[in-house]
């Protein structure tokens, strides 16, 4: 029996993991489950599956929960001091970390402090403190199992040859709802409109971060700490139909790929049981309906936010976090309706050429670049 910590179990990537524990219940089991604010969905998931642990970051949240709940054998805690209790909990075997955005850096170096392995669906928390998490993993023998779909894909591909056989990576993109539009046919373009992406359905800001084209480019980055590449060995691919996830060019010019319908229960299940591969409900792919599969290269001259990020990514240090922290307010502010669809790529621009790299941020300086970041996008964008 495998002992999960979900942290973001009422979201996208959390209930889809959930559901694998039902289709698994002989082998997995919850042991703490955490949210930011959503109580009816974190006491029905309390109720369903009986964790010892439920977080709400938000105080109130947390105590309208524990009132709630108050019949059950669960114990109910609130906020950051929450969240790194639970991953350390002596019994837990994984943390699945799926809470959006830079939220997640404490909790997952306290799991891996704590010797848990890692399912890492939150890229967000990679790109920033990537140069921390990676060594430490290392030098506690933790496991960083990716759950992002082209993160498994490129794990599945690597499977039995070693990394230092690798030429290059290459990264497919659907290229989200805007795909092959200029500048100016995006001008106006709504939060609807971004929201609807062609393939996937996922959280809002990882779905804006599609729109945008932000998504790949913290992909790419995610794909540097996980897989020990260079920037200039990792090519983003557009491939609308999001079938192939991701591929490997070895030294001899092979390249192999991993295959499937998009939908992320299939990535999720294997960073949960990782080294076995189990069976799942899911119809496969019919090769004949889909007929063909195509390719493009990727316009970094509209989707400039995927340009931005191989430059934060080649400045290194504190650069990926001021593009992932200006990003993350700069979404929040299009979700509010406070700036238009471009302005997004053009704030995280504008704040990293405000700033002066910091080499080898320390946890401290990563939190205190993203206040500045945000104070300067306040004050000046
Ligand atoms: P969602 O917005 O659907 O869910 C986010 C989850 O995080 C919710 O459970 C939310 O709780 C919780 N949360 C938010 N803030 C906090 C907080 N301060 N403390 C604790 N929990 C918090 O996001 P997704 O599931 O789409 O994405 C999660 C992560 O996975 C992101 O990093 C994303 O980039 C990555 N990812 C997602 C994919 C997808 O298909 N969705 C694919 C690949 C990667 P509440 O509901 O209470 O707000
Ligand atoms: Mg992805």
């Amino acid at each position: 029996m495998k002992n999960l910590v979900i942290l973001g179990s009422t979201g996208s990537i959390g209930t889809q993991a959930l559901e694998i524990v039902d289709a698994y219940s002989d082998r997995l089991q919850v042991s703490a489950l955490a949210a930011g604010s959503n109580v009816d969905r974190m006491e029905e998931q309390v109720r369903k599956y009986l964790p010892g642990f439920a977080v709400m970051y938000e105080e109130k949240a947390a105590g309208d929960l524990a009132v709630r709940v108050a019949d059950l054998p669960v114990t109910v805690l609130a906020g950051m001091e929450g969240l790194q209790q639970i991953v350390s909990l002596p019994e837990a075997d994984v943390v699945l970390t799926a809470v959006v955005g830079m939220i997640g850096i404490k909790p997952t170096i306290e799991a891996i402090k704590a010797g848990k392995d890692i399912a890492l669906a939150n890229k967000e928390t990679l790109v920033t403190a990537g140069h921390i998490i990676m060594p430490l993993a290392k030098e506690k023998g933790v496991s960083i199992l990716p759950v992002d779909s082209e993160h498994s894909a490129i794990f599945q591909s690597l499977n039995g040859e070693p990394e230092k056989r690798m030429k290059k990576i290459l990264l497919t993109a659907s290229g989200g709802p805007f795909r092959g539009m200029k500048r100016e046919e995006l001008l106006y373009k709504t939060v609807k409109e971004a929201l609807n992406h062609p393939n996937w359905s996922m959280g809002k800001k990882i779905t804006i971060d599609s729109a945008t084209m932000v998504n790949k480019g913290l992909e790419v980055m995610e794909a540097g700490w996980l897989f020990h590449a260079k920037p200039e060995q990792i090519q983003v691919v557009v491939h609308p139909q999001s079938i192939i996830h991701s591929m490997v060019e070895y030294m001899d010019g092979a390249v192999m790929a991993q295959l499937g319908l998009p939908d992320m229960k299939l990535p999720i299940q294997y960073a949960l049981f990782y080294p076995d591969r189990l069976p799942m409900e899911m119809p496969g792919i019919d090769f004949f309906k889909l007929g063909q599969i195509t390719f493009e290269e990727p316009d970094m001259e509209t989707f400039t936010g995927l340009k931005l990020a191989y430059e934060a990514f080649k400045a290194g240090g504190s650069m990926p976090t001021v593009f992932n922290a200006a990003n993350e307010k700069a979404v929040s502010m299009f979700l509010a309706g406070k700036i238009r669809f471009l302005d997004i790529a053009d704030i995280i621009g504008k704040a990293m050429d405000a700033h002066g790299v910091i080499e080898n941020p320390s946890l401290e300086q990563i939190l205190e670049t993203e206040s500045w970041c945000y104070e300067f996008i306040e004050s000046r964008c």
